[in-house]
């Protein structure tokens, strides 16, 4: 029967419940060998071997939200905070389209309101002055703020809803709850803007029905993105002593992106930067090779990367943007895949 066919017969027959995403993520020896070759499979049929390499550029590190985990929360006084001027990130931005880079990801802390409308004012001359798609990842704000940045060019949006657990979520969000998160993301959505979404894998208090269920909201939001990656502690934080809750259990990362690719077979996956931390050098390859399709390289300058770590031991951090570059386009070739030409839109048909 071709391929495709099951797949849809799958669809029809309700096959993505949470029992079969705990049964693929305790998957073990051969079972867990064929779930990697499976979520390979279904990878290349949908979206190609192409990877498309994505900018990302780390502007602010201001934040006013107090999360748990993160690094830069506005409570951590080690931070030595910078907004990088919007010439400097133009700049950057004309570099980056003389390179392989055909989206420019723009992502900081949060602060509410307060420079709206700059980044819209940023937008907007990226889309006249550089042929670049944007994504932009600047956290919750009012539907109205997400229609501006939209009218001003905005193609995409990329917002995690870091754990679908409502309890575990206000636990560690003292400025929004998991209904708000959410809600910002139908406006998008609603807005005609390319989503993207996706959670932490590990986080203190979560276990795998977690993980699962984290899973099954992706598939649920419909997402054009969905970028997963481990929770790192990071010592600065209120969660500075804990433990991932697959500390030892690390294949677990592997299988969530898997398992997140048999559920979303037409997303865009990113490999994140936080797989290489916890297994340095071959981190993203793995998880290149187990259903992801997308790289996102820094393309922050160097002076800034010491200021903007969200989690410990992040990799790249002595780089400049083009040895960055460099090492994902080398990677990528190595794993036997070709860099994405073109803007690298959603597939999806909403
Ligand atoms: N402020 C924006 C937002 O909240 O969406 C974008 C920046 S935020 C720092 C980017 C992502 O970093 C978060 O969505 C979170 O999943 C991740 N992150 C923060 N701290 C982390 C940690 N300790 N370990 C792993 N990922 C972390």
């Amino acid at each position: 029967m071709p391929f495709k066919c099951l797949i849809i017969i799958m669809m029809m027959n309700n096959t993505y419940t949470k029992e079969y995403a705990l049964e693929l993520l305790n998957a073990k020896g051969d079972a867990l060998d064929e779930l990697y070759r499976k979520a390979d499979e279904i990878r290349k049929r949908f979206m190609g071997d192409e990877v498309f390499i994505r900018g990302i550029v780390e502007f602010s590190n201001i934040c006013a939200n107090n999360c748990l985990y993160c690094g830069i929360r506005a409570s951590n006084r080690n931070v030595k905070r910078y907004m990088m001027s919007m010439d400097e990130i133009l700049m950057i931005a004309k570099k980056m389209e003389k390179s392989y880079q055909t989206t420019i990801v723009l992502q900081s802390g949060e602060v509410k309101g307060k420079y709206d409308e700059q980044i819209g004012q940023l937008i907007r001359r990226i889309k006249k002055e550089t042929s670049l798609a944007v994504t932009l990842s600047v956290g919750n704000r009012p539907y109205d703020t997400y229609k501006y940045w939209k009218e001003c060019g905005m193609d995409r949006y990329f917002l995690r809803f870091e754990t679908s657990d409502r309890a575990l979520f206000s636990k560690l969000h003292p400025d929004c709850s998991l209904d708000e998160r959410i809600q910002c993301l139908i406006n998008l959505k609603s807005l005609g803007v390319q989503t993207g979404s996706g959670f932490m894998i590990g986080l203190p208090g979560e276990t795998v029905e977690t993980l699962a269920e984290n899973i099954l909201l992706c598939r649920k939001l419909d997402l054009d993105m969905i970028g997963i990656g481990p929770f790192i502690p990071h010592p600065d934080t209120p969660l500075g002593n804990e433990k991932n809750a697959y500390e030892d259990d690390k294949e677990m990362f592997f299988k969530a992106v898997s398992v997140l690719r048999i559920f979303n077979p037409d997303s865009h996956i990113p490999a994140t930067t936080a797989f290489d931390a916890v297994f340095p050098k071959i981190g993203r390859n793995l998880v290149l090779q187990r259903g992801a399709n997308i790289f996102m390289p820094n393309n922050t300058p160097k002076k800034y990367r010491e200021d903007y770590l969200l989690y410990p031991n992040k990799p790249g951090v002595d780089e400049t943007p083009e040895e960055s570059l460099d090492a994902a386009i080398k990677r990528i070739l190595s794993l036997g895949r070709t860099i994405g030409t073109g803007p690298g839109h959603s597939i999806k048909k909403h």
